[in-house]
């Protein structure tokens, strides 16, 4: 049972990047509440290792301190807060999260600046609240879409809009 004990918590203190462990990037108080399994596979580990040397840990380099809201979701998961079963998340490449203290317009505009997200969105962000909102960004292997997009409320329902410029420009 020690030894039980032993192999799980280095399972999830494994590092993902220099910055990232395996734990941060499987998190869920609703899985640990409802007692559901949130554990990657070993194809699903490496495509976090991907997210987080792709994305996490340049914005980490760049910023600092990232807090990740959200990363892998098993479908199980995914079900039980009403998140698409399709979603990156569920394929172990999305993450959410923010930096303590940045505008996200801003962290949205770097990351598109200067890394390859396959999507990247600014989620539910007011203009001119720079605390408002979060990212939500994916990385895939091969050929990224490229798609860059607002999501906000309208009529109770999400929406999305492209960005085609500076994220910082939205009114
Ligand atoms: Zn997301």
């Amino acid at each position: 049972m020690i030894e039980f004990h032993y192999r799980l918590t280095q399972f999830f203190n494994m590092n993902l990047s220099r910055n990232f462990t395996l734990s941060e990037l499987i998190k869920s108080d609703t899985a640990i509440r409802k007692g559901i399994n949130n554990n990657p596979n070993a194809e699903q580990i490496e495509k976090l290792k991907a997210l987080c040397e792709n994305i996490l840990q340049p914005v980490r380099d760049h910023f600092g301190r990232v807090k990740v809201t959200s990363g892998f979701r098993s479908v199980d998961l995914c079900v039980a807060i009403g998140s698409s079963p399709n979603s990156q998340h569920a394929k172990a490449e999305a993450a959410d999260f923010e930096c303590i203290g940045v505008d996200n317009a801003e962290l949205f505009d770097w990351i598109k600046s200067n890394l390859e997200p396959d999507q990247l969105i600014l989620e539910f962000y007011t203009p001119g609240e720079p605390n408002s909102g979060w990212i939500h960004a994916s990385w895939v292997e091969g050929t990224p879409r490229a798609s860059y997009l607002h999501a906000y409320k309208s009529e109770g329902k999400t929406k999305y809009k492209p960005i085609i410029g500076k994220a910082v420009d939205l009114v």
